[in-house]
């Protein structure tokens, strides 16, 4: 069945990720939501498409994103997958790169590495029939052995570095007074760089837990193994569609290939793994250790926590208490919870909000004046990552009961570890030591941290419809 009709007449379109200059059609928009064909994260199997209009509720209703022209907006894909998730014939999907991977995993010249981000561990047992929010990641190291790769590493180790970039970011911003997001959610960043580019400057620009993971294993992996560039295929699965996008923006040249959850379950299943039947493994010891800090980047609120835990220990220099985030739901923002945090030296006001409908009213009032908060972490998905558009499909019903039992997972597993705080992560202080000097550092600034753009010139183009 024939999905998108053409009405109208060619015309250039500019892509947003690569820059590349196609002339296309211009399509009447049908009920489903509009997807470029060089969009980077996901596509329409249009034969399955029954054009029941359900997934551009959910971009408009669930993500923010307006199809009303109106209000002088097009809508422009921030790649969050949520469509995915909520297609009720399975008809959108994410791009598919796992295949790429089993050719790299049979090409002998080429060593293989494979970091797996939090919340892909409380997530694949799902593809297996295990319960939902099962922690698997021991079993899951043995299964990505067994499938070919060859070094197994840990995206929680990136996410420390983050948490010590970003913590120290806060830290040395204190004193402007001037509100900070968190900026590891690349669905939210490049919201902000289309819609509300003036407030880019708020970002904190540390990398994302996976582009800090590429970056070291561009440089510090590279150099302990003494292993050329060219020989290596750094690979990374992550609840996350977006994530396909980010790492194909320039500036963050980390990771070659970004799989999603479901899709590595694609690959074990091709691989004839299965990984109910495994025992457990550990994760390589380079880039392999993550703290209980670490864990908590998979769930809404565990960023926040996460780099105010170590911004008060680099301000005490003492660990902090373990009441120090008591989050509660806001009396002046819808959906936003609120916390005054005392960090010693300073007190904090800080936000945690997820979903851009509910962040686009503090961001409106951040445009005309300034907002009542030090520090907001901000995440696209319901719950944060562990409702990923890349995690595994389920019962349209249950999808949010799924996420919290993904969201608590993660909370158990990370408040059992013994090292609870990214500073106390002994792989992390040997980066520090033996690479980068200290949080901040100029050679940290070099690898670690990013930029932004405005990139609201593509508001107004018209959207590629054409599958
Ligand atoms: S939700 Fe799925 S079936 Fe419905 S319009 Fe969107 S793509 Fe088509
Ligand atoms: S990926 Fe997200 S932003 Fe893009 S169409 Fe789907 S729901 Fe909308
Ligand atoms: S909340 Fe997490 S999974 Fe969702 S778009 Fe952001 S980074 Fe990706």
């Amino acid at each position: 069945m024939a999905f998108a009709r053409i009405v109208g007449k060619k015309m250039k379109k500019k892509c947003s990720v690569c820059q590349g200059v196609a002339t296309v059609s211009k399509l009447e928009l049908t009920k489903a939501v509009l997807l470029a064909p060089d969009n980077p994260a996901i596509e329409r199997v249009t034969e399955k498409c029954i054009n029941c209009g359900h997934c551009k509720t959910i971009c408009e209703q669930l993500v923010g994103i307006s199809y009303d022209d109106k209000q002088a907006r097009e809508a422009i894909c921030i790649h969050c997958g949520q469509c995915i998730l909520n297609c009720p014939v399975g008809a959108l999907i994410p791009k598919y790169h796992y295949k790429k991977v089993l050719d790299y995993l049979h090409d002998t010249t080429k060593i293989v590495t494979i970091s797996i981000a939090p919340a892909v561990k409380v997530a694949l047992g799902d593809a297996f029939q295990m319960a939902p929010g099962t922690f698997v990641e021991g079993k899951m190291i043995t299964a990505l052995r067994k499938a070919g790769f060859d070094y197994v590493f840990d995206v929680s180790f990136g996410a420390d570095m983050t948490i010590m970039e970003e913590a120290n970011e806060l830290v040395t911003r204190l004193d402007q007074k001037k509100t900070m997001f968190t900026s590891c959610c690349p669905a939210w960043v490049e919201y902000l760089e289309i819609y509300h580019p003036k407030l880019c400057s708020h970002l904190a620009t540390t990398k994302s837990p996976i582009s800090i993971q590429g970056a070291l294993l561009n440089s510090y992996f590279l150099d302990m193994y003494n292993i050329k560039r060219e020989d290596v295929i750094h690979v990374v699965v992550v609840p996350c569609t977006a994530k396909k996008y980010e790492i194909k923006r320039p500036e963050l040249d980390g990771m070659d290939i970004a799989i999603t959850t479901s899709e590595l379950a694609m690959l074990l299943k091709e691989s004839n793994v299965d990984l109910t039947t495994l025992a457990t493994s550990q994760f390589d010891s380079l880039l392999g250790h993550g703290s209980g800090a670490g864990i908590l980047f998979g769930g809404s609120g565990g960023v926040m926590e996460a780099v105010l835990r170590s911004a008060y220990y680099f301000l005490n220099q003492q660990d902090p208490p373990e009441t120090l985030l008591n989050l509660q739901p806001s009396s002046t923002y819808a959906n936003v919870k609120e916390a005054t945090v005392d960090l010693g030296q300073k007190n904090l006001q800080v936000a945690v909000v997820y979903g851009m409908p509910n962040v686009e009213p503090l961001l409106q009032q951040l445009e005309q004046e300034s907002l009542p908060y030090d520090f907001i972490e901000v995440m696209n998905c319901p719950l944060g990552c562990v409702g990923g558009g890349g995690q595994p499909l389920g019962s349209l019903k249950e999808q949010m009961i799924v996420n919290e039992k993904r969201r608590d997972g993660l909370q158990e597993i990370g408040q059992s570890m013994t090292i609870r705080n990214s500073y106390e992560n002994s792989m992390v202080k040997d980066v520090y030591r033996s690479y980068l000097g200290y949080p901040g550092s100029l050679k940290a600034k070099k690898l670690l941290h990013t930029h932004y753009e405005d990139k609201s010139s593509i508001l107004g183009e018209v959207p590629l419809n054409i599958n």
